[in-house]
Parts: structure tokens; sequence; C-alpha cells
């Protein structure tokens, strides 16, 4: 067998083990597996690629090449390592910008080293749509990072005409590319990338920072197609293979978020949602409504008579790192004989899986994670709906309310439960910014504090009944 076939068929095995990946990623007990499964594919992609041949010659700067590989390790595994959960999303952007970067450079050297040779009008296509796209989902990227790390304002950028400046930005980078391909101007070349660059930061401004990940996700795709075009310039199918899968999943990734929050893409993406904060917010006020509160102690009291609980955390939970009490506290009344589940809704927390990441992080049996339609048929004879730091994703709002932004979010039912138990820290709405009326419902009890230490109180209590 030759070198190339051998290599190809490396290559092959890899994109099976991409696609293996794609499939353990879809259930938590098997996410660990499936990631391992496509890191040890794109290990044996990466060595197959150094004993590559091109026109009979082997690759050439191999000790430059291992020197970047090595300045990525020391600088990513660290960064993956010691990241916080609630900063995950921001690390995704920063990955999936640099993806999109690395892609529109492949792209631009190729455009240099192929223009004398006078390609075909469809190879120049691919080179010119590689640095569009990855530019693109490189400065968006920066600023969702930006954002997200809270370095500007989180809250929706906008001007006058902004969408109209946009799309002329857009309507510029086709036409340049248009003309290039008509005249080979290198020039132009440097003038899309400049256009790309813009148009990417000026896409992301006004988007809101919690509806960021959605469009990190969507980056994410774009980022898959600029690599997948990558690919189409250098003859590598295995670049087409793993760009287009990453654009693939990106795009379903995006609408499934987008459907999970009740809202179009096109909403997600020029609504500038966020820049209006309806609910009042604060704890009381001279004309708060009233509501019930308890102490950790209460619900101890209540959670040892009940006999089924359903657990529903949110992005607070995840803030406060409550997850491995929250464990604690699950296994304690399950050894009293109490039955508890955990409900997932899709877009809790702050970005996709949040929840499922954070308790298998604590270590929660798969078993007791339940889908949002399981659990909502079980909070029809729940006892007791624990609501960890999560709000929009139980707001009946989204069911009642057709005025309101959230409407047609499809949601965890608490109020379905017997009783209501709220953690949180204050009458704070959640990331929509707007009123739940299930905080002053009779059947609700809100606990004010930090989750953590609310739930390290609740453990205690439930051990002393
Ligand atoms: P929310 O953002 O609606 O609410 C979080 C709640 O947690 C707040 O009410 C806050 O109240 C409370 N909280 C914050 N910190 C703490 C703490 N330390 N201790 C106790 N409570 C705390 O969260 P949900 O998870 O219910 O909903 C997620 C929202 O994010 C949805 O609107 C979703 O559409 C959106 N979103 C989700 C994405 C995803 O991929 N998951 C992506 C983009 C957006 P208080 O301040 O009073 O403590």
């Amino acid at each position: 067998m030759s070198r190339a076939t051998l290599i190809d068929l490396l290559y092959l095995f890899s994109a099976t083990t991409f696609l293996l990946a794609l499939k353990g990623l879809g259930s938590p007990k098997r996410a660990r597996v499936g990631n391992f499964t496509a890191a040890f594919g794109m290990l044996v992609a990466v060595v197959a690629t150094f004993f590559k041949q091109t026109d009979g010659h082997n690759l050439r700067h191999i000790p430059l090449m291992i020197l970047g590989m090595a300045i990525g390790f020391i600088i990513a595994v660290p960064a993956a390592r010691f990241v916080k959960m609630t900063a995950m999303p921001q690390l995704v952007a920063i990955f999936n910008g640099v993806g999109g970067g690395a892609a529109a450079l492949v792209s631009l050297t190729e455009f240099i080293h192929i223009k004398s040779t006078h390609p075909a009008t469809y190879v120049t296509l691919e080179v010119l749509l590689g640095v569009l796209i990855g530019t693109f989902s490189f400065s968006g990227s920066a600023i969702a990072y930006i954002k997200l790390q809270e370095l500007i304002t989180g809250r929706p950028i906008t001007y006058p005409g902004q969408q109209i400046i946009n799309a002329l930005f857009g309507v510029a980078s086709l036409v340049l590319i248009i003309t290039i391909l008509v005249n080979g101007s290198e020039g132009l070349l440097w003038i899309l990338l400049v256009l790309a660059f813009i148009l990417g930061a000026a896409f992301v401004l006004p988007i809101g920072g919690a509806d960021v990940p959605v469009l990190i996700s969507l980056l994410n795709s774009f980022t898959g197609l600029a690599v997948a075009a990558s690919g189409f310039t250098l003859g590598s199918n295995l670049l087409i293979v793993a760009g287009t899968l990453v654009g693939a999943s990106g795009i379903f990734l995006t609408r499934l978020m987008s459907k999970a929050m009740g809202r179009s893409l096109s909403n997600v993406l020029f609504s500038a949602f966020g820049s209006v904060v309806t609910a009042s917010g604060g704890e009381g006020g001279a004309d708060a409504r009233p509501v019930r509160s308890g102490t950790p102690e209460d619900i101890g009291v209540l959670l040892g008579i009940a006999s089924s609980v359903v657990i529903i955390p949110g992005y607070g939970l995840a803030v406060a790192q409550g997850q491995h009490v929250l464990r604690e506290l699950g296994e304690l009344l399950e050894a009293k004989g109490i039955e508890v589940s955990y409900a997932i809704h899709p877009v809790a927390g702050r970005m996709p899986g949040h929840m499922n990441v954070l308790l298998a992080e604590a270590n929660v049996p798969y078993e007791q994670l339940k889908e949002m339609d399981e659990a909502n048929s079980e909070l029809t004879t729940a006892d007791v709906a624990l609501v960890v730091g999560a709000n929009d994703t139980v707001n009946p709002a989204a069911s009642d309310d057709k005025t309101s932004p959230i409407y047609g979010m499809p949601i965890i039912h608490a109020d379905l439960a017997e009783n209501v138990v709220f953690l949180k820290r204050s009458m704070r709405p959640g990331f929509a910014g707007i009123e739940n009326e299930l905080l002053y419902n009779p059947k609700t009890t809100l606990v004010f504090g930090d989750a953590k230490d609310t739930l390290t109180k609740m453990v205690a209590a439930v051990k002393a009944n």
C-alpha cells in the first residue's frame, strides 16, 4: 500500500471517529467517551499529516509547525483545565475565533500562492469565501468574548441605521468578491479582509450578552464552513468532512437553542433583546408586592415530609457553584425514601448543556436527570418543586402572557407541583429581565440568599429532622 493511500485511510478513520463522537455527545452518559473518541481521531489525523507528501516532497518547516503547536498547547491546556464553569462560553468564543482566524489565514496565503497560476474561478471563490467567513468569525468571536468577559457592556450596543449599515458592509463584501474573481486583484483582497473584520464585529455589537451563546454556536458553524473552504483549497478531504460536520452541527444547535427559547433566529440576532429590563428588580421597596419567604430550616421540614421532589436547577446554581451540596441534598433525601429527580431545561444556564455538565461534575446520577417533557409529567404529582437559581425557564408568562417577550418559550412547569420553593438572592429577574408571577403564587416560598449557602443550611436541617 502506498504512503498516500495509508494516509487517506487514516483520514477516513479520523472522519469516522468524528461521526461516532457526535453520536456519543448526544447523551450525557456517553459524552465523555465521545469527546475522547474525537480527540483521538484528531490526533491520528495530525500525526498522519506530518508524513504527507505533496508532489513527491515531504512536509517542510516541520520544526516551525511543532513550535506553533507547542505554543498552542502551553496556552490552551491550562486555559481549558482551569476555566470556571461560568466562564466556559468565553472560552468557547476564543477557541472558535482562533479556528476561524486560522482558516482565514490558510485561505489568504493560498490566494497569494495560487494567484500567478491563474486558477479556475471556483478555486478562487473557495479561497475568498474562506477569507470572508473565517475573518468574520474571528472578529465576531472576539467581540463575543469581550462582551461575555464584561470588558464592555453586555447589553446590546445599537445606533440609528445599524442594520442598514451592516447590510451595506455585507453587500460591499460580495461586490468585492465578484470584482476579485474578475480581475484577481491582491490589493482588493486586503480590503475584503478589513471589511470582513468590521462586519463580524458590527454584526455582534447589537446582540445582548446573554444571547451571545446562541451567536457563538452560529459563529462556530461559520468557522466550520471556513474550514471546509480551506479543505477544498488544500485538497484535504478530512478538512472538508470535519468543517462540514462543525458547520452542520453548529446550525442545528443554533436552531435548537432558538427553539428552546421560543424565539426565531432572526429575533435572537436582530432584536437587540435585553436592552430593556421590564421587571422592577430589587428586594422589596415601597410598592413591592407581598411574597412568602421562608428559612432553610422551614424548607428542611417541608422536604422531610415530601414523598417526591423535583429539583429545577438554573443559572444561579452555576454562579453559586452549589452543585456538590445540591447532590448531597439529593442523596440525603433519597436515603430517606424520597423520590428525587432533576428537571433539565435545554437553555437553563448560559450555554447548551450547562446544567448537564454542572450536575455531571458533581456526580449526580444520569438516570435522575429528566428532560423537560418527562419532568413536566413528574411535576404533576410532585410534592415539592425546588427551583435552585432558575427563573426564566420556570416563568409561566412564557405560556400565559401573549405580550411577554418570552411568550412561546417551552418551560418547566414548576407551578404544577404541590409546593414551589425558590432559592435566589433577591427579587431580581433572570436573564430575560422580566417579572416572574410564580414568585408571587400562594404556593411559592422564597428562600433568599446565595444558593450554595442556603443548600448547605438545608442539608443540615434535613439531617437534623
Ligand atoms: P435565569 O437567568 O432566568 O435566572 C437565574 C436566577 O439565578 C436569577 O433569578 C438570579 O436571581 C439567580 N441567581 C443568580 N446568582 C445566584 C446565586 N449565587 N444564588 C442563588 N441564586 C442566584 O436562569 P435560567 O437558567 O432559568 O434561564 C436561563 C436564561 O438564559 C433563559 O432566559 C435562556 O433563554 C437564557 N440563555 C440561555 C442560554 C443557554 O444556552 N443555556 C444561552 C443564552 C441565553 P437573584 O439575582 O435574585 O439571585
